[in-house]
């Protein structure tokens, strides 16, 4: 008996040791053997079992189980860890490390309601008052999640306007008025299930896993593919991890297309994408159909790149590919309605357009700023043939002998003035109106945009070219807004009205071309340099990051504040 004390007790101070030196894998080991054996003495009939040696056997394995848990934990094999946990109160209930433990791997889950439950729960310890703090941590941002799962009203404007310093801002799943569907674009999509508002926030999910790396672009092109592929080997093994951990992933990853029979896919239901209560189911034994995982990766993993993504607060060298399971769904157009921004492990989608109830959201894969020949380049790499009405439009005119001249005029280096004159001329021609103006002036977006930025060009051009603000319009008209849109017009305003500036003519453009941009507050803060929240979280609708029929009003209130900004001194 004293023997197997003394064992018990080396093997708590060495797997302690490890649990203090954060090497959780070790430190799981020893406490596998401490726990086997502490069972092994608790349920051996044949051992003389002091009667007070019991109590003291069940609180060792008690908090074993529980130390297991919190070192699985930080390996995020939440399944296993809540395992730990529920053995764990199953011996002593109300134990406060097994009810921290919990809570935390619930938070992890996304289940904030049972996160809550365990710190409050915790909370009532008397022995704990120390913990107050550490718990009321916890607790505000249980409910902080809670209510950001449940109403999507996240403000991420601070971080923006402090030009991405610091910690992306924590965010949560959510999902908006979205269902999953048939697609007539390509196999299923996801569609709104009612009328939104250009700005409305639709989606935030978590990657499974993503793998970055940074690649400075100066680096040799063999160095970069090596890069890449090293990228990708780290990433499927992240995925490759991550299903091994937990049913629930690999079956909601198997829900995705793998690229073959897309039309006879089952239509999953979006609810199954939404946080579950416990599932501690694991598979370790179970085998993993890789090949096709792999080609699932191949047609749905998004790369990190900076321009189609919008990743924010990155530098250009940062390449990153991830999985965000729901937002797969989604199919490309190169004429889209929503916009997907990059936050942290997050990607969020909102509407960059008004979107009608029952319309199918789109984005662009690639940059929207892509010639038409690249586009197709792109989407073949794809593995699709883009169908849009954008790529139809500017199938139609690329045949033509004038655009055939444009191109090539624009190989050899013509002015951009020449051949914005010249394609504006040709649209004429060929009666293309409305819409189709914008789809060819964002597919030549580089060169009407380096013409309204060079004052030669424009004294050259200047009575030749449409004027810039119409040309804006209907880009943003034709594929949604954009942030190299808006720094263009407030460029454009600010040369031509020197630096006075009419702050409310300004003001009013600028939000009205980067509707949909980020939410409102962002955009308002960073034209007018605003420091401070303008709107408090308590106005904040319901999916929507402030509510649209603001914009308005609070351009309106700021026309005083925006005198004063920095930009017109
Ligand atoms: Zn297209």
């Amino acid at each position: 008996m004293e023997e197997e004390e003394d064992r018990i007790q080396n093997l708590r101070s060495k797997a302690t040791e490890l649990l203090l030196r954060k090497e959780w894998k070790d430190s799981i080991e020893v406490y596998s053997e401490l726990i086997s054996l502490c069972h092994d003495q608790i349920s051996n009939p044949h051992q003389n079992l002091d009667p007070n040696n019991l109590p003291k056997l069940k609180k060792s394995l008690c908090l074993a189980l529980c130390n297991r848990a919190e070192a699985r934990l930080n390996l995020q094999d939440y399944p296993q860890a809540l395992q730990d946990c529920n053995e764990a109160s199953q011996i002593g209930n109300t134990h406060f490390k097994t009810l921290l433990c919990k809570g935390k791997i619930m938070l992890s889950l996304n289940q904030y309601g049972l996160a809550l439950d365990c710190f409050k729960k915790a909370s009532l310890d008397p022995n704990e008052l120390e913990n107050y703090e550490m718990l009321n941590g916890y607790l505000e941002k249980c409910k902080k999640f809670e209510f950001l799962s449940r109403t999507g009203a996240f403000d991420i404007s601070d971080w923006v306007v402090n030009k991405f310093q610091g910690k992306p801002p924590e965010l949560a799943e959510y999902i908006g008025s979205i269902e999953i569907k048939k697609s007539d674009i390509s196999g299923r999509g996801l569609f709104a299930t009612k009328n939104l508002d250009c700005g409305n926030l639709l989606l935030v999910t978590k990657a499974v896993a993503v793998e970055r790396a940074i690649v400075p672009e100066s680096v040799f092109q063999d160095s970069k593919e090596q890069a890449q592929l090293d990228m990708w080997k780290n990433f499927i093994d992240k995925i490759l991890e991550s299903i091994k951990k937990c049913v629930r992933t690999r079956d909601l990853i198997y829900k995705l297309s793998n690229g073959e029979n897309e039309d006879d896919l089952e239509v999953p239901d979006i609810d199954l994408f939404r946080p579950v209560g416990e599932d501690s189911s694991t598979f370790h034994d179970k085998k993993i159909d890789k090949e096709k995982l792999l080609n699932i990766l191949d047609v749905n993993s998004l790369v990190e790149e900076l321009i189609s993504a919008k990743v924010l607060g990155k530098n250009s060298d940062v390449h990153g590919i991830g999985l965000w399971i729901l937002s797969s769904f989604i199919n490309h157009s190169c004429d889209p309605n929503v916009r997907r921004s990059h936050i942290g492990d997050h990607v969020t989608i909102h509407a960059c357009r008004d979107i009608k109830a029952g319309e199918e959201l789109t984005f662009a894969y690639f940059d929207v700023f892509t010639p038409f020949r690249d586009r197709e380049e792109k989407a073949k790499n794809w593995g699709f043939v883009c169908k849009c009405k954008r790529c139809n439009l500017e199938k139609g005119v690329s045949s033509n002998q004038e655009m055939m001249e444009i191109e090539m005029f624009l190989g050899k280096g013509l002015d951009n003035g020449g051949v914005v004159y010249r394609l504006e001329e040709n649209m004429r021609r060929w009666m293309v109106r409305g819409k189709g103006k914008g789809y060819l002036r964002s597919s030549f977006w580089r060169v009407y945009s380096e013409v309204y930025e060079s004052e030669r060009s424009l004294r050259k051009w200047g009575s030749k070219v449409p004027l810039m603000e119409n040309v804006l319009d209907s880009v943003v008209d034709a594929v949604g807004s954009d942030e190299r849109i808006v720094k263009l017009l407030m460029r454009g305003l600010k040369r031509k009205n020197g630096h006075k500036g009419n702050g409310i003519v300004e003001m009013e453009k600028a939000m009205k071309l980067g509707r949909g941009l980020y939410d409102v507050e962002v955009l308002l803060r960073m034209l007018t340099y605003q420091k401070k929240p303008l709107v408090r979280s308590k106005n904040k609708k319901e999916g929507t990051l402030v509510h649209k029929n603001k914009a308005h009003t609070i351009s309106s209130g700021l026309r005083v504040k925006y005198d004063e900004s920095p930009s017109n001194k």
